[in-house]
């Protein structure tokens, strides 16, 4: 047998313990209690950052990262305003975490129990089919597991340590490679998605200039961590210094002189430099102006998410791999090419769900890759809401006798 079919066989045997379920949507267990990038809660009974950063106890309005403490202390305040929004009059006093980055969701965790004073647990999941089963504790109260379907031994210990999983817990799951994509089984199509939307944001702005193999290894070469300081590790960063260099008017090497030299440390200055290299080149493209001018004016007011056109791209291409295959697939067609429900998320979130947890859905996705435009794709359902197959193991049978 050659080596690829035996590769397949082996990979389809590991596969053979996960089903695929009909079409749902994230929906079913979170409703609308999502919140995004921006800290403005989809539900509006709650209001989000922009009106009530005071009520925070926030300096500002300006959007705090995930693993920074102003996050926690926006998100505790969500999930005790979303308490009394679904007329609960138990105060929250323990918290559940879901996630598959101990940077982000780890540190998120340990933020909001230290600022609510909660009870909590943290499962953190990246799967890894080719090592054995393990699952290791942090900090006490976080857990890494390499399989998603631990979550049931996750919960056993919960109840061991009596967590009361009832009206007084709060769920928070994160939606990327957590709720949809699971890390480490289906996450590529997630990845796969936002760089489609990339390269039709590049056909748009660029178009028959575009070269697509200059910007993957310009792509490649800066979303390392050594351009950490120049990128801030933001995508939206990143796709715009590589749109740039694409066009020539500055040159990788340039860029990367201008870094070791460290006359270059931060995006701010990025833009500037294209400023003026614009200046004295005015036979740029009335797109790409277009869009330099919105980035621009995006990062004066402190937005995080500013190419906006590159992730309203992304949204559509996300979609497209949303519930995009026939029912009839098989399971590893489905996780090679649509991005699914996680299978054992959804299904400890319906059971959290009936047993009166509160369940948030959020996430640090921009809002703009999220939610449909009201003029651009108007048609198109919010993340939340879109169907797609749910993929993994079933779980049920077990969390009822947990
Ligand atoms: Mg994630």
């Amino acid at each position: 047998m050659p080596l690829a079919t035996v590769g397949a066989a082996i990979e389809n045997e590991k596969l053979s313990m996960y089903e695929k379920f009909g079409r749902a949507c994230l929906a079913d267990f979170c409703d609308d209690w999502v919140i995004y990038r921006n800290l403005e809660p989809l539900d509006k009974r709650v209001p989000g950052l922009k009106q009530a950063f005071y009520d925070m106890e926030l300096r500002s309005e300006q959007i705090p990262r995930k693993q920074d403490r102003d996050y926690a202390k926006a998100a505790v305040w969500f999930v005790n305003r979303i308490q009394q929004a679904r007329g609960v009059s138990t105060p929250v006093n323990e918290l559940l975490f879901l996630g598959d980055t101990l940077f982000n969701d780890g540190q998120a965790f340990s933020n909001m129990v230290s600022v609510g004073r909660w009870r909590g647990a943290c499962f953190i999941g990246a799967e890894r089919l080719d090592q054995e089963p393990t699952m290791r504790i942090e900090q006490e109260t976080i857990y890494i597991a390499n399989r998603w379907p631990a979550l049931v031994d996750w919960i056993r210990m919960l109840k061991q340590q009596e967590f009361q999983l009832s009206a007084n817990t709060a769920v928070i799951i994160d939606i990327d490679k957590t709720a949809l994509g699971a890390k480490g089984r289906n996450d590529k199509v997630i990845d796969r998605a936002r760089l489609a939307g990339i390269y039709r944001t590049m056909d748009s702005v660029l178009g028959d200039d575009f070269d697509k193999a200059l910007f993957e290894k310009h792509y490649n070469e800066l979303n390392r961590s050594r351009y950490h300081l120049l990128t801030a590790d933001n995508q939206d960063y990143l796709a715009y210094i590589c749109m740039v260099l694409n066009t020539g008017m500055i040159s990788l090497d340039e860029l990367i002189n201008e870094v070791d030299s460290k006359s270059l440390d931060n995006f701010e200055q990025f833009i500037r430099w294209v400023n003026s290299r614009m200046m004295i080149n005015p036979s740029a493209g009335i797109a790409l102006r277009e869009v330099h001018e919105a980035v621009n004016s995006s990062v004066r007011i402190g937005d995080p998410t500013p190419f906006k056109r590159f992730r309203r791209q992304e949204f559509v291409s996300t979609l497209e791999h949303m519930g995009n295959m026939p029912d009839n697939s098989s399971v590893a067609e489905l996780l090679e090419n649509e991005i699914t429900i996680t299978e054992e998320v959804y299904q400890l979130a319906m059971w959290l769900k009936g047993r009166g947890c509160q369940i948030l859905c959020l996430s640090d996705k921009p809002d703009e890759a999220s939610r449909p435009h009201p003029r651009i794709s108007p048609e198109l359902p919010p993340l939340h809401r879109a169907l797609t197959h749910r993929v993994g193991a079933d779980i049920r049978e077990e969390l009822r006798n947990a």
